[in-house]
C-alpha cells in the first residue's frame, strides 16, 4: 500500500492512528533534534515530524538527506499538534513518522513551487509539470474540470448528446487560416484541422441527431493576438426544429446554471442588444456592461460651431468619466498620448470638465458657451463632476477608439469588478460585411448562417443590408459565444456561395457534401459555440485563459516544454513526397 490516506484527509477524528503516506516534500524545518516536513500532494499537506527521540535513528538520519520535491513514503502516527495551524484542514495534526522511503529524489526546482513563486512565465512554461504542482495552476485546472463536469451534466440531462467528429477533414473557410496535415497514403494531398466542427455539427442534424454537442478541440493558424491560442477548446452545440429564441434561452439558462451553481451569483435575465445598439451605445460588439459610460453622440450639437476639427468628421462622440472632473491637465495630457499610440490610433482628444459647482471647463472654451457643454453632458448622461471626452472622426474608427478609452477608463476607476457578472445577448448581426481589399463580401459569422426569414429577398438588391439570424453570447466584455440559424436550403446555400465570391465549381468541390445532405430532408436546425477556455477563466474572475490550459502555447505559438514546431526528418518528409524550401 502506497498511501492509506492522502495530504489532504487526516485531522483531529484520526488521533493515534497509524497511516501511511506519500507525496512532494514542500518544505523542511530541521532544528537539529526536531525536524518537520510539509508533505504535499494535489489534496492539500500534511505535516510531518521527524523526532530525534521517538523517531528511530535510521529515519531520522535519512530525513536529514531529503529535499524539496523528493517524493516520499511513510509510515507513522497522527498525533496533536501542540501549535496549530488554522489556515489548512490538516493544521490540528502532524504525522510522527515510524519509516521513511525516498520514491525518488529530485533535483532542485528552477523556480519555488510556492503560491507566489519566483519564476518567471517562461521558465515556467519550460518546466509546466512544475508549475502544475503550484496550487494557483493546480486550482486552475480544477476549476476547468468542475465547469466541464456541470456542462457535461446539464446538457445532457436537458436531451444533447455528446457526439465526437474527426479531426482530420478537409480545409474550410471559416475566417481563419488552417492547419494542415500532409497525407502520407494520398501523397500530395492534406487534411485539414477542423477550425470548428461546423459542418459536421449539421449533418449530425439532417442524421437526426436533433440535440448534439461536443467539448471539443478547435484548431485556428491565425497571427497570435495576446491571449488567444492556436488550439483552443469550445462547447459546441447544435439543434434542430428551433427558432433563435430557444437557442438563446437554453443557452442563458446554461449559463445562469453555471453561474449559480459554481458561483452562487444569480443574474437576470440577460439583456438582448442588437448589433447597432451596441455599436452605436459602446462603440463595441461585445460590450462590458458592469459599468455605464454609454456613448454620447454630439454631431447636432457640437458641429457648426466654428470648431473646424470637428465640423469636418462623419462622427462627434463622448463619455462621461465618472468622478474625473478631479483629474489634473498633466493626468489629462497622460490620457490624450495614451489615445495617440498607434494602438489605438486616435487624433486627439477633446476634454470638457462638469466640475462639482456646475460650471464647465474645457479645451475647446473658444468655441462652445456654458449652455453647450451642458447639452454635452446631458448627452453623455454626465453628473457634476465626471470628465467628458470626446473624440471624432470616421465613424467605425472613432467607435472604437473611444470603446478602447472606455475600456482603460473602466479599469482604472476599478470599474470591472472580476466578481461581478453581466452577461448579454448581441442579436441582429448584419449577415455580409464588405471587404475593401478583396472587393468581396465576406460573411460576418460563417457562409452557413441564414439571413433573416423576410430579408431572403433582399439578397437579390441590397446584400448588405441584410441582417442574419446570428447572436453572440457576451460576458464582462468578452465575446464568450457565437452562433446561428442555419441555411437548411440547397438553393439558398447556394446562392450565398454566389454572393461570397465562389464560382458554382469551388462550392460544389468544397461544400459538395453538404449541398448533397440538404437534398436529403434537412431540418430546420441552428446552433451556438462556447469558447471553453475564456468561459472557465471569466467564471473564475479572470482574463488569461493559458492559466487555464494544463500545457499552452506561448504568444509565438510554441510549445516550450516539448519545443514545437519542430523540424522533421527527411525520411519522413520523403515519405510525406514533401520538400522544404528555406529562403
Ligand atoms: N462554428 C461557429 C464558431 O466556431 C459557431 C457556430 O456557429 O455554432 O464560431
Amino acid at each position: 500500500m502506497l498511501r492509506s490516506h492522502t495530504c489532504g484527509d487526516l485531522n483531529i477524528s484520526d488521533k493515534n492512528s497509524s497511516v501511511v503516506l506519500s507525496g512532494w516534500v514542500q518544505k523542511i524545518r530541521d532544528k537539529g533534534f526536531m525536524i518537520w516536513v510539509d508533505l504535499r500532494d494535489r489534496y492539500g499537506v500534511t505535516q510531518l515530524i521527524f523526532d530525534s527521540e521517538r523517531t528511530p535513528k535510521n529515519v531520522f538520519e535519512a530525513a536529514k538527506t531529503l529535499g524539496r520535491e523528493f517524493v516520499i513514503q511513510v509510515h507513522g502516527t497522527v498525533i496533536e499538534r501542540e501549535s496549530k495551524n488554522k489556515h489548512i484542514p490538516t493544521g490540528d495534526i502532524e504525522v510522527l513518522v515510524e519509516t521513511l522511503q525516498v520514491l525518488n529524489a529530485s533535483k532542485t526546482p528552477p523556480f519555488t513551487i510556492e503560491n507566489n513563486t519566483d519564476g518567471g512565465e517562461d521558465i515556467r512554461m519550460k518546466y509546466r509539470y512544475l508549475d502544475i504542482r503550484r496550487n494557483p495552476v493546480k486550482e486552475s485546472l480544477l476549476f476547468r474540470h468542475r465547469v466541464s463536469m456541470e456542462v457535461r451534466n446539464y446538457l445532457s440531462t436537458s436531451g444533447f448528446i455528446e457526439v465526437e467528429t474527426p479531426c482530420l477533414i478537409k480545409s474550410t473557410p471559416e475566417g481563419a487560416r488552417d492547419f494542415v496535415v500532409p497525407s502520407r497514403m494520398n501523397s500530395g494531398e492534406f487534411y485539414a484541422l477542423p477550425q470548428s466542427p461546423q459542418t459536421f455539427k449539421q449533418l449530425l442534424m439532417v442524421g437526426g441527431m436533433d440535440k448534439y454537442f461536443q467539448i471539443v478541440k478547435c484548431f485556428r493558424d491565425e497571427d497570435l493576438r495576446a491571449d488567444r491560442q492556436p488550439e483552443f477548446t469550445q462547447i459546441d452545440c447544435e439543434l434542430t426544429f428551433v427558432e433563435q429564441d430557444d437557442i438563446l434561452n437554453t443557452f442563458e439558462s446554461l449559463t445562469k446554471h453555471l453561474l449559480k451553481t459554481l458561483k452562487g451569483v444569480d443574474v437576470a435575465a440577460f439583456p438582448r442588444m442588437t448589433y447597432n445598439d451596441a455599436m452605436r451605445r459602446y462603440g463595441n460588439d461585445k460590450p462590458d456592461i458592469r459599468f455605464g459610460m454609454e456613448f454620447g453622440e454630439l454631431n447636432t450639437l457640437a458641429k457648426g460651431k466654428g470648431f473646424q476639427v470637428f465640423d469636418k468628421q462623419e462622427l462627434v462622440v463622448g463619455i462621461a468619466v465618472p468622478g474625473a472632473a478631479t483629474f489634473t491637465r498633466k493626468e489629462i495630457d497622460k490620457l490624450i498620448d495614451w489615445v495617440k499610440r498607434p494602438q489605438i490610433g486616435a487624433n486627439g482628444l477633446v476634454w470638457v470638465k462638469y466640475n462639482e459647482d456646475g460650471s464647465y471647463k474645457s479645451s475647446v472654451d473658444k468655441f462652445y458657451s456654458q449652455e453647450d457643454l451642458s447639452k454635452w453632458a446631458d448627452t453623455c448622461n454626465a453628473q457634476a463632476g465626471d470628465l467628458l471626452l470626446v473624440m471624432a472622426g470616421d465613424t467605425s474608427a472613432t467607435r472604437s477608439q473611444l470603446s478602447a478609452l472606455r475600456m482603460e477608463m473602466g479599469e482604472r476607476l476599478g470599474l470591472r469588478k472580476p466578481d461581478e457578472f453581466a452577461p448579454l445577448w448581441i442579436v441582429d448581426f448584419p449577415l455580409l460585411e464588405w471587404d475593401a481589399e478583396t472587393e468581396r463580401f465576406h460573411a460576418m459569422h460563417h457562409p452557413f448562417t441564414a439571413p433573416k426569414p423576410d430579408q431572403v429577398s433582399l439578397l437579390e438588391t441590397k446584400p448588405e443590408k441584410v441582417y442574419a439570424n446570428a447572436y453572440d453570447l457576451v460576458l464582462n466584455g468578452n465575446e464568450i459565444g457565437g452562433g446561428s440559424i442555419r441555411i437548411h436550403d440547397q438553393k439558398l446555400q447556394q446562392r450565398m456561395f454566389d454572393l461570397l465570391g465562389f464560382t458554382k465549381e469551388e462550392a460544389k468541390a468544397q461544400f459538395g457534401f453538404l449541398m448533397d445532405a440538404f437534398q436529403y430532408g434537412a431540418p430546420p436546425h441552428g446552433g451556438i459555440a462556447l469558447g471553453f477556455d475564456r468561459l472557465v477563466a471569466i467564471l473564475d474572475g479572470k482574463e488569461t485563459i493559458r492559466d487555464y490550459i494544463a500545457f499552452p502555447k506561448n504568444n509565438s505559438g510554441r510549445d516550450v516544454m516539448i519545443d514545437a514546431p519542430a523540424p522533421i526528418d527527411t525520411n519522413q518528409l520523403e515519405e510525406l513526397a514533401l520538400t522544404i524550401n528555406k529562403y
